[in-house]
């Protein structure tokens, strides 16, 4: 049996390693079912880009430059491949 790695801050739902899932910049996760977008995460950007001081350390970057490089990643990733949820598994992640 997998160990689990927290609950989901959503909906209180288990979350091992293996069960897909988001991780936001700040170390939130969340299940599947309670996962955002991209289109909800590129508006996220948007609106912390338009604010005087953009606070991108919460979305796990450490400078306003990385955080711009983000957001426009997430932006052409949105044009190119459609919108959906962004899920990892870290079961995935290391192979
Ligand atoms: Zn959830």
């Amino acid at each position: 049996m997998a160990d689990t790695i927290g609950g989901c801050e959503g909906c209180d739902t288990p979350i091992f390693e293996d069960t897909p899932h988001f991780t936001y910049g700040d170390d939130v996760t969340v299940c599947a079912e309670c996962a955002p977008t991209l289109s909800s995460i590129l508006a996220d950007y948007r609106q912390a880009l338009s604010l005087r001081n953009p606070d991108y350390e919460s979305f796990g970057c450490s400078s306003l430059e990385e955080f711009k490089h983000k957001a426009e990643a997430c932006e052409r990733d949105l044009k190119e491949n459609g919108d959906r949820k962004l899920l990892t598994s870290y079961g995935e992640a290391k192979s």
